[in-house]
């Protein structure tokens, strides 16, 4: 069979003749322009849509910069990556063994690129990616070489004529410091942003081993993935050291040469994510949410899911997502264009969320070019409407909280079972109710950024350290109020389990020594206060339902206060199986299946079974309905946004200077909780009603989307508008007098 390389080695000599040079604007390529104005420091707030063109080997001298520069004025781009070395170099480099393009010949598409962007007003920052070398760096240089487990060399995965780089020796720390260097100093780019350049898991060779040593006071490298091994974890926080040191050395170097510059990591993410996002808050000036599309089961809100996980570090800065035309599954169609309303619908979600839309393509010689008016109707949109665009902040007033440290020690190899999936259990309901909210890192708990959140919502956020457990009692003492599910708080910071709850006085109960996992055919009562026959608030919705399903994993816990009665009690498992024997003795007891308390001025709703987990794998709308009755209960207000009418809409409140803007995503679909959809469905009409800030009074209101103009009115310091159907997404406009 062939491969790639020998149909790009029978194929290079034509190639090398079918080279189209336009002579005027190579030459113009070698003479960059000045810096124009959109260069200026701090530019990073600057720039609202950007696009990225990936070129592969062969794009020097046969794709059409002229196309693209077009593309990118028609979209009102205003910024652009561009790739220019690493594996490959785009631009005639000089630095040793850094490859060059078998086509550049004496091209420069790095450069035109660069100059066409900057003649059209538009930032640019260049790509590197420095994961896989070439052979004869790897004859010159054996010792950059990545290293297996078992010692030999690793060739790459998806190429083996390549091989892949070690991120943490010399390879990133001399030579890609060098190709950086000359990039920058060469065309005084606003940036380098680094694909893949924190390495592609772990390395064994000599100078990872010697690092490894030196730091950790002489242990070999692990060869486990156990996150309570004491030398994993040490690992990990080398890893997570020596990569942080490399950010900070090329960003260095990046500014010594260009103030106005910075290293701009392909990096960050939610729990899952593997560099603490406090550090890439504190380090990076903007960032970019690298979430392509949907693949598997997964709804169109996981782009503003980035959106607000990124934001929980960055805070104001700018934050891009970045979207791919084409599909994005585990066979890596990467030269595939996906359907129109599937590209649109994941843009819509991400700027509902503040994201900046940002548009990859690779190859800059397109095949299937059907994205094309798509990105550029959504584009147009996005600059016609830009003015409510650029957020200042959100006005959600609910938060979920979100912890790597649960998911690296806690959960270690079953992070997505053990601690993702509550996560996006209770996401999914908090859309479901068309609550706006925001996400936090469980690393910033403190007043400044939790006080503007009247609600924390803790999804199995099992290691808390002590500190972390303190400043939620302080949060609550402040009149914050707290939904935690399962084993919140139950593992301290290093996954070790505590004798206690963390937070077991917030809670109202303590470890009872057991958690009971994979339980099958158990079940809720729905309890009324034996006092007055009443209903709590928490089971509103399902009063005639007598009884709902459990969840699949229960901790067993003693209740520490006086607790009149709980709205839901436990009815332990029964068999399922055979079908005579599907009944129970057990009708009713006295466990209570969650706990509500007052705590001051604050109110704390503890599940301790995995509702949301369970919500997440089988979507019951009873706890759909409990969990968004907490959130209520605990919230006891109105939010600043309430949307009212049916069907899924993924909904956003955001200030802006003298404006505020809501959205609504339409989420309406057959095909939400798994691409791609197939068609977008006209959205039912929705009711909004925004809170008036004090002070303020209505001066305008307009929809950035339907043509006509909104229906409003006034009443009660709330702005009320009714929004006709939709298609992809509609945003009410409300600027304040
Ligand atoms: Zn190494």
């Amino acid at each position: 069979m062939n491969t790639r390389r020998d149909f790009l080695r029978q194929s290079g000599a034509v190639a090398g003749v079918s080279v189209i040079a336009d002579a005027a604007f190579a030459q113009a390529v070698r003479h960059p322009a000045a810096p124009t104005a959109a260069q200026t420091k701090d530019w990073y707030d600057r720039p609202m849509r950007w696009m990225q063109l990936a070129f592969v080997e062969d794009d020097p001298g046969q794709y059409d910069p002229k196309f693209w520069l077009d593309y990118f004025r028609r979209c009102h781009a205003d910024a652009a990556c561009i790739s220019a070395g690493g594996c490959v170099a785009f631009y005639p480099t000089k630095v040793p063994f850094h490859y060059r393009s078998k086509f550049l010949a004496d091209h420069d598409p790095f450069g035109e690129m660069l100059k066409g962007c900057r003649d059209q007003g538009m930032n640019v920052i260049a790509r590197t990616d420095p994961h896989a070398m070439h052979q004869d760096m790897a004859d010159a240089h054996p010792e950059w070489i990545a290293v297996q487990a078992d010692g030999a060399p690793r060739r790459h995965w998806a190429d083996p004529t390549l091989w892949v780089t070690c991120a943490l020796g010399g390879y990133n720390f001399n030579f890609m410091t060098d190709v950086t260097i000359e990039i920058v100093k060469n065309y005084k780019v606003d940036g380098i942003f680094s694909n893949r350049w924190s390495g592609s898991g772990m390395c064994y060779c000599r100078s990872c081993q010697a690092l490894f040593r030196d730091y950790s006071g002489g242990h070999d490298l692990p060869r486990t993935t156990n996150p309570l091994d004491p030398v994993r974890r040490q690992y990990v926080l080398w890893r997570e050291n020596r990569l942080f040191d490399l950010w900070r050395l090329w960003d260095t170097e990046i500014r010594k040469i260009n103030p106005d510059a910075a290293f701009l990591a392909n990096s960050g993410g939610g729990a899952l994510s593997d560099l603490d996002m406090v550090s890439i808050g504190n380090l990076a000036p903007t960032l970019f949410a690298d979430r392509q599309a949907r693949h598997g089961v997964m709804p169109p809100w996981s782009n503003g899911k980035n959106a607000k996980e990124y934001a929980a570090t960055l805070g104001n800065k700018a934050i891009a997502g970045i979207t791919s035309v084409g599909v994005e599954e585990a066979y890596r169609w990467k030269d595939s264009v996906q359907s129109g309303d599937e590209i649109r619908l994941w843009l819509a979600d991400g700027v509902a969320h503040n994201l900046r839309p940002w548009v990859v393509k690779f190859n800059a010689k397109p095949i299937d070019k059907r994205w094309l008016p798509v990105v550029e109707k959504f584009y147009g949109w996005h600059y016609r409407s830009q003015k409510y665009l650029r957020n200042e902040k959100s006005l959600a007033e609910v938060a979920i909280v979100y912890s790597q440290q649960t998911a690296a020690y806690y959960g270690g190899d079953q992070a997505t079972a053990k601690v993702e999936n509550h996560a996006l259990g209770y996401y999914q309901a908090l859309v479901e109710a068309r609550v706006p909210f925001d996400m936090v890192h469980d690393q910033l708990l403190d007043a400044e950024h939790v006080d503007r959140y009247r609600v924390l919502i803790l999804p199995n956020i099992a290691a808390l350290s002590d500190r972390q457990c303190q400043k939620l009692v302080d949060y609550v003492a402040r009149g914050g109020s707290l939904v935690a599910t399962h084993e919140t708080s139950l593992y301290d910071e290093w996954g070790q389990r505590r004798k206690d709850f963390g937070l077991a006085g917030l809670f109202g109960v303590s470890y009872d020594g057991k958690v009971d996992a994979q339980v099958h055919n158990s079940y809720l009562n729905i309890e009324k206060d034996p006092r007055d026959g009443s209903y709590h608030a928490l089971v509103r919705g399902l009063e005639n339902a007598t009884r709902i399903i459990n969840g699949v994993n229960w901790v067993h816990v003693k209740p520490t206060t006086a607790q009149r009665y709980s709205p839901l009690t436990l009815v332990p498992q029964y068999p399922d199986l055979p079908m005579e024997e599907v009944y129970t003795t057990s009708v009713h007891t006295d466990t209570p299946g969650v706990f509500v308390r007052e705590s001051g001025e604050g109110r704390v709703v503890y599940f301790p079974f995995d509702i949301d987990r369970t919500f997440w794998e089988v979507l019951s709308n009873d706890h759909g309905t409990v969990m968004n009755n907490a959130v209520a209960w605990a919230f006891n207000g109105s939010q600043p946004l309430t949307v009212t009418g049916r069907g899924m809409v993924d909904v956003s409140l955001w200030a802006q200077k003298g404006s505020v803007t809501a959205h609504l995503v339409n989420l309406t679909n057959p095909m939400t909780m798994k691409g791609p959809v197939r068609e977008l469905v006209l959205s039912p009409p929705q009711k909004i009603r925004v809170r008036i800030p004090k002070g303020k009074s209505v001066k305008d209101v307009k929809f950035l989307v339907n043509p006509t103009l909104p229906k409003s009115t006034v009443a009660n310091g709330v702005v009320e508008v009714d929004v006709p159907p939709f298609e992809l997404n509609e945003a009410v406009a409300i600027d304040w007098a």
